[in-house]
């Protein structure tokens, strides 16, 4: 098959094209560079089966491609933040955009969307059946409510205009190729821990999330793309955690003598989050393989990695 990965040079994006590429697909890797980088898809270049773009989804694009898997858009909260207006627009003209384009074509849909469209839940743990609860003037509603609004279009497309979709509310997801900037809780504390540098911890740190391996993820996103469920359906880990556990966990694998340091909680920050995958469990057989421990022993590894590389990069250029 052709096809086209939206958001494809980002973290889940390029470990997605992985998959693909392995499975022998054709794979168009289309990407504004705004969060993701060439240095993601690099192992692709120059296969003859893969594509790289650079383009914005905010303008319109003809391709010919057999699936879409749209997952274009800035995920973490610093950097959808840092032009808002922007953020709206990609959820919004730019998921019509896409739609437009799987509408002309009759490629399959397939959305990514997120845990953060039930806000800071009063149902736990959350059923794709729970509404939300959602405030659609703060500081997180650019990216929350554009991603309600991508998934009420890809339901309009689908009714109006029998374009064939799948929706995937994604629960915090972390792993290999997160940015060291990122501003997400897993890459903060690690990499801080392996700084020496104090690990910030918002608030009191009773918030809870749960946390899903990639590759665990992107197992789920394969099999529901090639169900025949619409969706939505959450795919998470289940495993809850308080932000305080999650930072002592990180700081006994890295580095004991590290310092907690806590900070204020940003305003409408989701006081509790797990996912209930029923739906996935009994629709698509799936549920997350990888431990917490060991997923996240693996992400500390891949930093080590990219932040030694990046002291002898450093020195090489002086
Ligand atoms: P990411 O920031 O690493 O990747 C997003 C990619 O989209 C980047 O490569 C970025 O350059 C690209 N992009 C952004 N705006 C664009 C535009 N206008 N045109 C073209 N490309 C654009 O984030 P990620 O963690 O890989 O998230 C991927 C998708 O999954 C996002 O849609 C996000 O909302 C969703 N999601 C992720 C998580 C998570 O925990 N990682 C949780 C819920 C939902
Ligand atoms: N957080 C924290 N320290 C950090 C970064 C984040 O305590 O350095 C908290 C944040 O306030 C939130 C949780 O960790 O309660 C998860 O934040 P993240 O940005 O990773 O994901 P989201 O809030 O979008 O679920």
């Amino acid at each position: 098959m052709r096809i086209l990965v939206t958001g494809g040079a980002g973290f889940l994006g390029s470990h997605l094209i992985d998959r693909l590429m392995i499975a022998g697909h054709d794979v168009i890797c289309l990407d504004n560079f705004y969060t993701g980088n060439k240095q993601n898809v690099l192992q692709w270049m120059g296969n003859p089966k893969f594509e790289l773009i650079r383009h914005d989804i905010t303008e319109p694009i003809r391709l010919e491609v057999d699936q879409i898997y749209h997952l274009a858009c800035p995920a973490s909260p610093i950097h959808y933040q840092y032009n808002p207006v922007k953020t709206i627009k990609t959820n919004v003209l730019g998921t019509m955009n896409m739609l437009g384009l799987a509408k002309r074509v009759k490629a399959r849909f397939f959305l990514a969307s997120t845990s953060e469209v039930y806000g800071d839940p009063e149902v736990h743990p959350q059923p794709e059946s729970y509404r939300g609860s959602v405030n659609t003037i703060g500081i997180r509603s650019c990216y929350d409510e554009g991603k309600r609004v991508a998934e009420t279009l890809a339901f309009d497309y689908h009714r109006q205009n029998e374009v064939d979709i799948r929706v995937v509310r994604i629960f915090n997801t972390y792993g290999p190729r997160m940015l060291e900037n990122d501003g997400r809780v897993v890459s903060n504390l690690i990499v801080q821990a392996l700084k020496g540098i104090p690990l910030t911890i918002y608030g009191d740190g009773s918030q809870t999330r749960s946390f899903c391996y990639a590759s665990d993820l992107i197992e789920g996103f394969i099999r529901l793309m090639n169900s025949d469920y619409v969706g939505p359906v959450n795919i998470g880990n289940p495993g809850e955690y308080t932000i305080l556990q999650l930072a002592k966990t990180i700081q006994d694998m890295v580095n004991p003598n590290v310092a907690l340091k806590f900070e204020p909680l940003p305003q409408d920050d989701p006081r509790r989050r797990k996912p209930d995958i029923t739906l996935a469990k009994q629709l698509l057989n799936w549920e997350p393989t990888v431990p917490l421990q060991e997923g996240l022993s693996r992400t500390i590894a891949d930093f080590r990695q990219r932040l030694g590389s990046e002291v002898v990069a450093s020195a090489v250029l002086r």
